[in-house]
């Protein structure tokens, strides 16, 4: 496919050319236009398929990675190579400060290892500018670069991190059926789309935890891939999500919240039916969905804080968080004005009943 062949046929004359042509940076690894000048047809297709708004384009879009290894090929801020999206998206206010909007990861590093990034920006960074700046520095650790070996492209949806058609295909294709199906019970436009995307990774097993970091060679040591809220085992999706006693805690939070009884599933996959398959009706039945999206969503927030803000927190409070989200977002939605965020979280059996 063009995409994959763009990015690991850097050197090939039909991308040079292409470039020529376009005016594309030498570095991009991806198939972009700059949206003027006269554009062949063909181009304009080949480049648009990552834009939908669709569940192709997002299967395209999210499944390209950098490995990274010299750093040479790899620009810091606008390359996707550190966990799930591009350092600019991830650390906005920090990017508007850079000094190296421009610059490789090898320029940043030095070359000499994980200890030695050089990030200037400008001005002097303000308090939260000063968080963000340590929550990247966290990222960072770890990292290191192989001088010896070049950047590459990465495919994440197939096991050997090569491109083929097929897996876009059947990516597409579990995208498109889980719309009707188990997998499809994320869907539910209920939750802003952010916790929708991340519970449909979550149940197939795709978040990107430090287990998964260690295995893309992004982060070098097996001790930094250990589970942040137990420090006990390597942080696996299945184990951040819902087998540490943390995660676990939250889960029958909930599950006792609605008095139901129930024994430890194997997996977030195995968690799915049981969940989806209780027989709720009318408002009721939106609540107890939405809370397995607000769950898997808290968790992975309360991990994400404690990584990049050093803040610990108990799992009785991130079961209140699940119920405050759930509230806000029911409310958001169906327009249930007589109860409140509290009404919901202490009179749950009352409201459980009402039609919608
Ligand atoms: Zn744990």
């Amino acid at each position: 496919m063009w995409w994959w062949r763009f990015g690991n046929d850097k050197n090939s004359l039909w991308v040079k050319v292409i470039r020529g042509k376009y005016n594309l940076d030498r570095r991009s690894w991806l198939p972009y236009t700059h949206g003027s000048g006269s554009i062949s047809n063909v181009w304009k297709d080949i480049c648009s398929v990552g834009n939908l708004d669709s569940a192709l384009g997002f299967s395209i879009r999210e499944g390209f990675k950098v490995q990274v290894n010299s750093g040479q090929d790899t620009l810091f801020w606008e390359h996707s190579w550190l966990g799930t999206t591009t350092l600019r998206e991830e650390f906005p206010r920090l990017y508007q400060r850079s000094n190296q909007l421009d610059m490789v990861l090898s320029d940043i590093c030095g070359g000499r290892g994980s200890a030695d990034w050089n990030l200037q920006f400008r001005g002097t960074l303000r308090v939260r500018e000063n968080q963000q700046y340590e929550e990247l520095k966290q990222r960072l650790i770890g990292v290191t670069l192989e001088p010896s070996k070049q950047d590459s492209l990465q495919w994440i949806w197939t096991a050997d991190k090569v491109f083929s058609v097929k897996s876009v295909y059947r990516q597409w294709e579990s995208f498109a059926q889980s719309q009707n199906t188990l997998l499809g019970s994320v869907w539910r436009n209920l939750s802003p789309p952010k916790v929708e995307i991340f519970s449909w990774l979550a149940v197939q097993d795709k978040v990107a935890t430090r287990s998964v970091l260690l295995q893309r060679n992004v982060i070098s040591e097996s001790q930094l891939a250990m589970c942040p809220l137990c420090a006990l085992i390597v942080e696996t999706p299945q184990h951040l999500l819902l087998h540490c006693r943390f995660a676990w805690a939250v889960w029958s939070g909930i599950v006792d919240w609605w008095n139901l009884q129930w024994a430890c599933p194997s997996s977030v996959v195995e968690l799915a039916p049981w969940w989806f398959g209780n027989r709720f009706r009318n408002l009721e039945k939106h609540i107890w969905e939405v809370c397995f999206l607000a769950i898997l969503w808290s968790i992975w927030l309360t991990r994400n804080d404690y990584i990049f803000n050093g803040a610990t927190t108990q799992a009785s409070k991130v079961v209140d968080l699940v119920k405050t989200r759930v509230a806000t977002w029911m409310k958001a939605k169906f327009d249930i004005k007589v109860y409140t965020v509290e009404d919901f979280k202490g009179y749950l059996n009352g409201i459980r009943k009402v039609k919608v």
